[in-house]
């Protein structure tokens, strides 16, 4: 039976081999689910055959149109798999975001966004209306449950809460599961699924920069260590989840049974992200080196 680091790099590596569509579709519903989140539905014909709802914390590519356009205009792929824009054409907008749910009767899904600051995906968030164009690609997944493992550790901050919501209705009611969760402050909590074996610990940053503290770290330092084989499964800004990796190390999860990833990055934007990514990929084709996400050393590139 495979760990998850085994099978969602077997997944990562079908996706490669079969890219998954460009979908154009539109925003059906928006509306606030908290102090700084929003929920807009997004919907469309072309979300016939999405792969959505097999396993959680999957996510889409959203497109966003630029600032002043109602359309997206969309890449294609060359024949190596690399995406190519019209010339003179600029490229849309592309950010990362979890699928919350996805209704393949009505072919909705649903996106829950942190609203921070004047960023671009906050600005969209906060405007959309029904009937405004946008586009997808994916899903990309990112939690397996290894039937191998006794305990589930879940972390994240409040861009990983629509994951980790999805992840705890996904697990058995009977499964040992600790999630610890960051957001600001308590009125920001949003309803998780409780069960016999479900523990879920909330922390609040109190007015504090998001990804500058170290409470989740210290959470999970705290708490009374499972027993026997843990799967850790870990969402959050990347130096924080660097951190959390380190100590996952020092308490013995092995490699394999961990899933950390860096949601966003203090400083950098998703373009940024993704120009990083491009280059680690190409770094590893070139030395066959494992690509490592969370690597320290290309903070400053
Ligand atoms: C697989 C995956 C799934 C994700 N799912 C979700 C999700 O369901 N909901 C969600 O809200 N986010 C989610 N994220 C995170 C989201 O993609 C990033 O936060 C993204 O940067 C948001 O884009 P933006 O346009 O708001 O900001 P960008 O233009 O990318 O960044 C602008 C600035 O804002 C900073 N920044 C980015 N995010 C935050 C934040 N949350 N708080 C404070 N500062 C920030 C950046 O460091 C940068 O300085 C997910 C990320 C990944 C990789």
């Amino acid at each position: 039976m495979p760990w998850i680091k085994t099978e969602l790099r077997r997944r990562a590596q079908a996706r490669l081999a079969a890219p998954a569509p460009f979908r154009r579709v539109e925003v059906r519903r928006n509306r606030a689910l908290g102090p700084r989140f929003r929920r807009v539905t997004i919907g469309g014909a072309e979300l016939a055959g999405f792969p959505g709802g097999e396993l959680p914390a999957d996510a889409v590519k959203l497109f966003l149109p630029l600032p002043g356009q109602s359309t997206v205009t969309l890449p294609t792929r060359t024949p190596d798999g690399r995406l190519q824009y019209p010339t003179g054409d600029r490229r849309p907008d592309a950010r990362a975001y979890t699928v919350r749910r996805f209704d393949p009767h009505a072919l909705e899904l649903d996106v829950d966004v942190v609203m921070h600051g004047a960023s671009t995906s906050t600005r969209w968030a906060s405007a959309a209306q029904p009937g405004d164009e946008l586009a997808l690609t994916g899903p990309r997944h990112d939690f397996y449950a290894s039937p191998e493992v006794d305990h589930h550790l879940v972390v994240g901050d409040e861009t990983a809460l629509p994951a980790i919501a999805t992840i705890l209705e996904h697990l058995p009611a009977q499964t040992q599961v600790t999630a610890v969760v960051e957001v600001d402050q308590a009125a920001e909590e949003l309803p998780l699924r409780t069960a016999p074996g479900t523990r879920v610990y909330w922390v609040h940053r109190g007015g504090k920069a998001p990804g500058s503290t170290d409470l989740l770290l210290r959470t999970v330092r705290d708490l009374d260590w499972p027993a026997g084989e843990v799967q850790a499964w870990v969402g959050a800004e990347t130096g924080v989840a660097r951190a959390v990796r380190s100590l996952l190390r020092e308490r013995g999860v092995r490699p394999e049974c961990q899933q950390v990833s860096g949601y966003w990055r203090r400083g950098l934007s998703s373009a940024e992200l993704d120009e990083l990514a491009l280059r680690r990929y190409r770094r590893a084709q070139a030395t066959g080196e494992e690509i490592d996400d969370l690597a320290p050393e290309d903070d400053a590139a």
